[in-house]
Parts: C-alpha cells; structure tokens; sequence
C-alpha cells in the first residue's frame, strides 16, 4: 500500500472536514463526515483519504495501491482544502510516497508513430510512449498537451509539493486539450487517438492536420468514469464522442440493450463499431447543417424510447449547449438522477466576433 500524509495547522479543522466531504459528495465521490473525521474514497477501492480535525490542526492520510491513485488523492484533497480553506491560505505539503519524485506519474511524453485518416474529417494518430499500463483501464479520457511553436525541447508540468502540477511560465506552457483513447496497447507501447478535422482548426485538430511521424506531444492522465451498468443504455453523441461512445459499446456485456445515436456530417462518415446485438445504431447526417448549432441530435434523444422497468443508463457526448439541453431533459422531464445519466459538454462555439461583438 501507498501512503502519504499532510498536516495543516489551522483551529477551523472541523469545518474544512465536513466541507470538502460535502464538495466531494457532490461531485459523485464517496465522501463522508462524521464528528471531525471524514473519509474519501475512490472508485473501485484504488484508494482513500482520511480527513481528521485536531483543535489546531487538519490532518489528512492517504493511501492507495497504486501510483495512480495516491496521486489522484493528492490533487484532489490539496485543490478541495486550499479552496475551502482560501482565507487561511493554506500550504498543504504531503510526504511520504512519490513526493520526491521529479515527474509527474500521469504524465508521459509521446511520440507520432503512425498517421491514418479514418474517414474524412476524423485522423487517427498512433502515439508511442513508455509505461503506459495506468492508461489502460475504465477511464478514456486524457489531457493532450501541445507544446507552443519553437520550445525545443518541450517543456512539461512538474509535481508540487501540494501535489498539484507547476505549469511552465506562460510563453513556454503547453496547450491542453481533452481527448479519448480510442485503443491502447501498453505491451506494445502504443494508443490511438481519433481527431475530428473540424472547419475552425484550433491547437489540438491543426496539430493533427499536419502530424508527421517523430513530432511530440505530452499525455496526462486518465480520467472521467463514463457508464454504469444498466438493462439498457442510450448512447448519444456527435463525431467526437465516436471514440468514448466505441469504448462504451466494447465493453457493454452482450446482454445489453439500447439505441446509440450518431451525429456526423454525411455517409462518408460513418464508421463500423462493434456492439450487443441488442443495440441498434442510428446515424444521423447533418448535410451541411452547422456542427452543434442544429436540432438532429437533441431532437433523435427526445424522441428515443426508454423502458417503463427504469434500470436505464443515458449517455451523451457533444457540444455543450446541446448537453445542457439534454441534460435538464434527462433530469427534470425524464426524472433520472445522476446516477442514470451523464451529458458532457465535448466542446463549445467560442465567443466568435458575431456573438461577442
Ligand atoms: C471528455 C472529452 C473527450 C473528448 N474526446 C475527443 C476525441 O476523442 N476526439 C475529438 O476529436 N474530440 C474530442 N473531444 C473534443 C475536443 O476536446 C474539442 O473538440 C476541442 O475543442 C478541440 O480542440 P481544438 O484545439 O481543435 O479547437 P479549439 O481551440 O478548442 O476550438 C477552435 C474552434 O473550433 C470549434 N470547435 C471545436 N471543436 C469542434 C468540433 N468538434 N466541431 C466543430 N467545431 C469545433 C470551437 O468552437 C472554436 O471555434 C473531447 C472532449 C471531451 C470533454
């Protein structure tokens, strides 16, 4: 077992404990309080912290199996207790496992090994790096992180004391975007990455535009905890949650029920995804209408079918005022709670000249 473990002098220990539990409860976390002490659990038992209140300190201890999940405690604890805790400013310095370490564990640095175009508007990107097993599990996402034109070599994040990363000054800082992996194999070194080629490049799909084999790029990570298990699931998603949407349907026990819902520009776009029989597939064409500014997909989940026996699961990926549409329609029209849906916004319309004026 892993261990590490802050002190924090401060004689308003028994509050900061019942806040951040609260805090961390609301964000779906397994958070508790009760007289002074408060545990935190992660999922899958990967790790837990124990808050306790002293009359003139807050001590906290942490312990994990994995590198992974000590560091994830370490972030996540320093971040709830420095801001719940802002007035006192506090320094939370942990010891103990992987503090001296010189990097951070959920940061590698990757290399381009192969560029591939799947259809049209979506590059699949092979990355090569080392130890990437901690990328391999229930969590999809990472940060991708591109470093600015002309810094050679690139400069990467490095782990605070409080555990929290220290980003380069702002002319040498890396650029970080949210991304899925779409297949890994950690033995053999490699995962792809699928980027969707949209109309108004920006850092992360110009990059790939014009990926070569050899440039390199930073991978920080995993995270985000996507379905939970149900009779029946609705998937629903634009181009860029093909991949998350892919990994959820490899994964989904053969028994499984449902419809998945696809938003994609045309035919060409279409791709094959293994899935239970008893999932249908819906694809849904634009043709030329804007991406995330139409109906298609908000209109295709309102109208989808959910069973009377409630064991449901609907999940949504796309841009954001359409999560946010689809989110209160789960909630207050549908009356799911947050443990039978989940919509995230996977990008946003920027501020354009037009909006912003
Ligand atoms: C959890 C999660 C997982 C994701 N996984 C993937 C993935 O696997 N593959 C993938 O391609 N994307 C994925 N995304 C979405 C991706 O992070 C965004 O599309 C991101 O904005 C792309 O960055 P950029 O630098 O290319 O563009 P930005 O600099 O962010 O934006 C530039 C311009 O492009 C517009 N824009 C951004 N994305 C789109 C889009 N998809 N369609 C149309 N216009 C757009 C913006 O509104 C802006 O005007 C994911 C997002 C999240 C939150």
């Amino acid at each position: 077992m892993l261990k590490a473990e802050a002190t924090i002098p401060t004689t308003a220990g028994l509050s900061y404990v019942a806040a951040v539990c609260a805090r961390l409860a609301q964000s779906d976390f397994d958070a508790r309080a009760e007289a002074g002490r408060g545990r935190v659990a992660l999922v899958d038992d990967l790790g837990t912290g124990t808050l306790e209140a002293a009359p003139d300190r807050l001590h906290v201890r942490l312990e994990s199996r994995t590198e992974q999940g000590l560091s994830v405690l370490k972030f996540l604890l320093s971040a709830q207790i420095e801001e719940v805790a802002a007035a006192e400013h506090p320094e939370v310095v942990w010891s103990g496992d992987g503090c001296d370490s010189a990097d951070l564990p959920s940061l590698r640095e990757m290399t381009v090994r192969r560029v591939a175009d799947v259809t049209p508007h979506v590059r699949r990107i092979t990355l090569t790096g080392q130890d990437l097993v901690r990328f391999e599990g229930d969590s999809l996402h990472v940060r991708l992180l591109f470093p600015p034109e002309g810094v050679h070599p690139p400069e990467w994040p490095k782990p605070g004391k409080n555990g929290r990363p220290v980003w380069p000054p702002e002319d040498r800082r890396p650029v970080q975007r949210v991304y899925t992996i779409r297949r890994i194999d950690a033995s053999a070194g490699e995962l792809d990455i699928d980027f969707v080629l949209h109309a108004a490049p920006g850092i992360a799909s110009g990059w790939a535009a014009g990926a070569r084999p050899g440039a390199v790029i930073g991978l920080m990570g995993p995270g985000g905890r996507e379905v939970r298990p149900a009779a029946h699931v609705l998937l629903a998603g634009d181009e860029t949650a093909i991949p998350a949407m892919a990994r959820i349907l490899a994964r989904l026990p053969e028994d499984t029920a449902g419809q998945v819902l696809i938003e994609v520009e045309d035919e060409r776009e279409v791709q094959s995804l293994a899935h239970p029989a008893g999932i249908t597939l819906l694809w849904l064409f634009r043709r030329g209408r804007e991406p995330g500014r139409n109906d298609l997909l908000a209109d295709a989940v309102m109208s989808a079918p959910l069973p009377e026996h409630g064991d449901v699961f609907c999940w949504l990926g796309a841009e954001e005022a359409i999560a946010r549409r689809i989110r209160s329609y789960w909630r207050e029209e549908k009356g799911l709670d947050r443990a039978r849906c989940l919509a995230v916004g996977y990008w946003k319309h920027a501020l354009t000249l037009d909006e912003g004026g």
